[in-house]
């Protein structure tokens, strides 16, 4: 079933500047622009509102209701149907606190939510119930944290999206936490190669690359986002000694079939990104739909083991509340 979304006029003037690659790869543009529902028209969601990027939007054909990337931004009347599930599955606003903004359920990792904002809200966050009512982390918090559990080794910077944040001050938190001798990772999460890759300036990549412990970790979760733009923004960071690796979820309807996650897969191998976890969906309140059943998951990475080498080969996995790591499907 195909319709038409109808655009405001500020969506129709906003996609047209496409063509001029001066505004579009203008990352604070975007940012400036992003579109919300009353743009497309369709009702809004009001305890997880809609906003998009207008590059990751022109990704999407709005003829379809069922193209990959809308349904990754587009809120859906079946958020809203009655569920069984949590908001808050792994108790991140409470039991793996260890300071505002801060916690812990790792030994060995710490995350920090150093933004409370995305420039495009997933419609599959399992964060969605969480962010922008969470309060950030501060970093000389997180630094006596990290000092003070010594089996720390690694620090996940997180949010919402860090990367949302002014150079100076993703700098100031990597550049911190870099000089601390027991980390040996300094892991940046976020969506922006996928979602508005024109983040990732070679100013800032460059800087980045100074503090050798830093890795990114994204979300890619199908092949139409492989664009040109993303592949340059990864190549910037692999060609600066940068890592990217990618943690998919898997989405019903969206990423389910193995053709679609093969040529996924592969695609960000060639793109020298790793592939290393496929998330099923997480029991998330209002995000019930997009899950899979075990069986999809357990016929999935059986065609990725044999359609795949190790290297572009996503360990499946389910993060279940109470395991102490990911557990295999
Ligand atoms: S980028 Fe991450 S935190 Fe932000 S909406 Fe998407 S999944 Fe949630």
């Amino acid at each position: 079933m195909c319709r038409s979304l109808k655009l405001s006029d500020r969506a129709k003037g906003i996609l047209a500047q496409r063509f001029d690659k001066t505004v579009w790869q203008d990352w604070q543009w975007q940012l400036a622009h992003t579109l919300t529902a009353a743009d497309l028209n369709v009702p809004d969601i009001a305890s997880f509102p809609m906003r998009v990027t207008p590059y990751y939007a022109a990704l999407a054909d709005f003829a379809c209701p069922d193209d990959p990337i809308l349904r990754q931004f587009m809120p859906s009347s079946e958020e809203l149907l009655p569920d069984t599930y949590s908001t808050d599955p792994f108790g991140e606003s409470a039991h793996a606190a260890r300071a505002q903004g801060i916690k812990q359920r790792y030994a060995d990792r710490v995350l920090a939510m150093m933004n409370v904002t995305c420039s495009t809200y997933c419609r599959h966050c399992t964060r969605r119930g969480l962010l922008e009512s969470a309060r950030c982390a501060r970093l000389e918090t997180l630094v006596e944290v990290v000092k003070s559990t010594p089996g720390v080794r690694e620090v996940l910077l997180s949010g919402g999206d860090p990367l949302l944040l002014p150079d100076a001050e993703i700098l100031r938190w990597v550049e911190t936490l870099a000089a601390l001798p027991q980390l040996d990772a300094v892991r940046l999460c976020t969506r922006t190669p996928v979602v508005l890759p024109m983040r990732w300036t070679e100013t800032l990549v460059k800087a980045l690359a100074r503090s050798e412990r830093v890795w990114v970790q994204t979300q890619f979760n199908h092949p139409k986002e492989l664009t040109a733009d993303a592949e340059k923004a990864v190549a910037l960071l692999n060609n600066h000694g940068i890592p990217v690796s990618n943690q998919s979820v898997l989405l019903r309807g969206i990423n389910d079939a193995p053709e679609v996650m093969t040529a996924l897969c592969a695609g960000l191998q060639r793109r020298r990104v790793r592939p290393y976890y496929l998330f099923c969906c997480d029991p998330v309140s209002g995000i019930g739909h997009f899950r899979t059943s075990v069986e999809t998951a357990q016929n999935l990475r059986k065609h990725l083991l044999t359609h795949l080498g190790g290297l572009a080969c996503p360990r499946v996995v389910a993060d279940l509340p109470e395991a102490l790591h990911k557990t295999d499907v």
